[in-house]
């Protein structure tokens, strides 16, 4: 029972909740069974028991004769255990999902209640049905007996035993009903309407206890912890400022930044989510924070997810500072022997202001002189506990900024990284020509070559991506050597060049390879998505996504940011099979009408639904019993009003009425993953 539910102790039972309530008076005569018959309860005689088939295909089967008609039970597990509970004769209250089989209803691994003189008159309130697995079925703790399991504890216990955790003034504000009678009546309740009730009041309190914690994390961290104080904007900066920067800041990156400034000027440590669009120009706002760094004598680091990714940035940053006296290294996975040393020693000994790298950089052996600032780009691809380790490279903490590859919704940031303080960059570089997409069946491929063709001629470039979910899949990889062998064949050299980038090929490789489509002497790039993040060639105008339906929402909008980030108008193309699943069919939609990564990111939200999100499954935040918050937006919005209210007007929960809410949390401690979150 504890492994199959997950249940341990008594708590654990009071939080199985049913997932719906049957009407015990409701009982349906089994002549009135039919095929649309979802969930029945019947109350009959068993008339004969018997065992049918040998070893695997054992089954047993039961005759129920109610005065209207028959049906057959069947048990396929658990058939020694059952035999002995039910006799000939013997009266049943049957609930279960109804089947047919050879034109007699049936139904398999039924929950079984043997009627006596004491319960033959069935109770007249919601019978609560709860979720009962499989396994645990066969072995008779069925949903039913899990409720009479919860029945005879909830009689047991007292109101002192379920204490309330929400001050009464918010109670009353939001007519919620107190806690000890929600989880009585979300199992037993008398009406509809008190399990409503009862629902209500469970989810506000999932949804305002988890806003309240990561909001009393980050008020902590306002208060106690310390920065490192960045209090001047210096020659660095004011020196690239005036005098390098290539093109005006646009509104959203000089905002961000002036929420950057003022963070590393406050004295307290930085920890903040960068949420931008694809293209809206994350890596300039990166920069100038790391130059302000470097104007009071700190050192930064800027980690990427990807070598290539990684390499890039250093070339960005390189060409950008190129006037500018500060000195900038890289550290990956890749790095020989050689240069790894004189990078790690030139870094601790404080000669190099600006490390960019992989995640190569969080290992132990990196060691700064004087670490102020770290910045992670697209940071879904690290988990919790790698950006923890930055926070360790100094004795001051370090300032965090961790930028997004492509937005989050709204709803989710706050409420999976409602600890870290949040920016957006709402706002594209001026010039920018919407990219307009297309789907298309692989059919038209010659099409589709031709259009690449004619656009090579006009000087541009293009990527053709194919899926390689799995790094070592081989059919995928199959795939794109077919792919790369046709790409060929319709753009054969000398008149045509093409670079080819995938997994299996050795970073340097990888490199060249890249590099050659940088410089233009390559005109089209076939590759799988290694390229998918960040990778930054303004002149390619045509992405074309092979096999676009096996692609989530996010991703495409991603490699669809590769295109569209010069002056020239761009164009992605999804290319796909005939046959598609809604689902795919909708996410291709989508991409067609909007090239808002917001809205993408909302729609993504939706139809997959807050669990598959990446990067939220692990941290458990999202795990809520009751609570969804897609469906429960509203709640959930009060819900973060009240608790910003709490921690405004009393962060150490002193007051008098909000001492059951400190009580609680502190009986909680220890037992969520909440606070593992940095
Ligand atoms: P992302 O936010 O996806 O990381 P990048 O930082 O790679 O985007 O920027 C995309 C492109 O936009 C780059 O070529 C960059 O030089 C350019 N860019 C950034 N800021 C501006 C700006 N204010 N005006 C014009 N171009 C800009
Ligand atoms: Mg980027």
């Amino acid at each position: 029972m504890k492994k199959e539910a997950g249940i341990f102790t008594f708590n654990d039972l009071l939080q199985y909740f049913p997932f719906r309530h049957i009407d015990r008076t409701q009982i349906t005569p089994i002549s009135k069974i039919n095929p649309q018959t979802e969930y029945v309860q019947v109350k009959g005689k068993i008339t004969s028991v018997e065992t049918i088939g040998e070893k695997y295909s054992k089954r047993l089967v039961a005759t129920l004769y109610d005065g209207t008609g028959e049906m057959e039970l069947v048990w396929f597990q658990g058939i020694n255990w059952v035999q002995k509970s039910i006799q000939i004769g013997a009266q049943f209250l049957v609930f279960g999902k109804a089947g047919f089989f050879m034109n007699t209803p049936q139904i398999t691994h039924p929950e079984m209640e043997l009627l006596t003189a004491e319960n033959k008159n069935a109770k007249s309130f919601l019978e609560p049905v709860y979720p009962a697995t499989e396994k645990l079925k066969a072995r008779g703790m069925g949903g039913r007996q899990m409720s009479h399991l919860t029945f005879t504890l909830l009689q047991m216990i007292f109101e002192k035993d379920i204490p309330e955790n929400i001050p009464v003034d918010i109670l009353e504000k939001f007519q919620l009903v107190k806690r000890f009678d929600a989880y009585k009546n979300i199992h037993f309740p008398a009406a509809q309407l008190d399990y409503e009730k009862a629902v209500k009041r469970i989810k506000f309190e999932e949804l305002f206890l988890s806003q309240l914690r990561m909001g009393l994390l980050r008020f902590k961290r306002h208060s106690f912890s310390t920065g490192s104080v960045f209090s001047i904007v210096g020659k660095h900066f004011n020196d690239f400022y005036n005098h390098h920067l290539p093109f005006e800041l646009t509104g959203a990156q000089k905002r961000v930044l002036k929420e950057i400034r003022k963070d590393v000027g406050s004295g307290r440590q930085m920890n903040r989510l960068l949420q931008g669009d694809v293209g809206s120009g994350k890596t300039m706002v990166a920069l100038m924070a790391m130059l302000i760094a470097a104007d009071n004598g700190y050192q930064s680091c800027f980690m990427a997810p990807t070598e290539i990714l990684a390499r890039q940035h250093f070339e960005t940053l390189r060409t950008m500072l190129d006037d500018v006296p500060v000195k900038i290294g890289i550290l990956t996975g890749s790095s020989s022997a050689k240069e790894k040393r004189e990078i790690l020693k030139a870094t601790k000994e404080g000669e190099i202001t600006i490390l960019t790298g992989t995640h190569a950089l969080i290992e132990d052996t990196v060691q700064f002189k004087n670490l102020g600032l770290a910045i992670v780009d697209e940071q879904h691809r690290f988990g919790v506990a790698q950006r923890a380790k930055l926070w360790e490279k100094n004795n001051i903490h370090p300032h965090i900024l961790v930028m997004t590859a492509t937005p989050i919704p709204r709803t989710l940031a706050l409420t999976a990284y409602g600890d870290l303080d949040y920016s957006i960059m709402d706002e594209m570089p001026p010039g920018r020509i919407p990219i307009t997409t297309v789907h298309r069946m692989e059919y038209t491929r010659p099409q589709v070559m031709n259009f690449i063709k004619s656009e090579i001629k006009k000087g541009r470039q293009a990527y053709i991506i194919y899926p390689l979910i799995e790094e070592s899949a081989k059919l995928d990889f199959e795939d794109l050597m077919r792919g790369y062998e046709e790409v060929k064949a319709y753009f054969p050299e000398p008149k045509y060049y093409i670079s080819m980038v995938h997994g299996r090929q050795k970073p340097a490789q990888k490199q060249t390879n890249m590099n050659r489509f940088v410089t233009g002497d390559t005109q089209i790039m076939v590759s799988t998505t290694v390229i998918e993040v960040g990778v930054n060639v303004p002149n390619a105008s045509v992405m074309v996504i092979e096999s676009a339906e096996k692609f989530g929402l996010p991703q495409l909008h991603q490699l669809r940011g590769r295109v569209g980030r010069g002056s020239e108008k761009s164009y992605c193309i999804l290319s796909t099979k005939v046959k598609l699943s809604a689902d795919a069919k909708q996410r291709l939609k989508i991409m067609c009408e909007t090239n808002d990564g917001f809205k993408i990111a909302e729609k993504d939200l939706e139809i997959r639904g807050p669990g598959d999100i990446e990067g939220t499954k692990q941290s458990g935040l999202l795990n809520f019993k009751l609570a969804n918050i897609l469906e429960d937006r509203k709640i959930l919005e009060a819900a973060r009003l009240t608790a910003e209210k709490i921690i405004e007007e009393d962060a150490t929960l002193a007051k008098d009425e909000n001492r059951c809410l400190k009580e609680f949390l502190i009986a909680q401690k220890g037992k969520t993953a909440w606070s593992k979150i940095s």
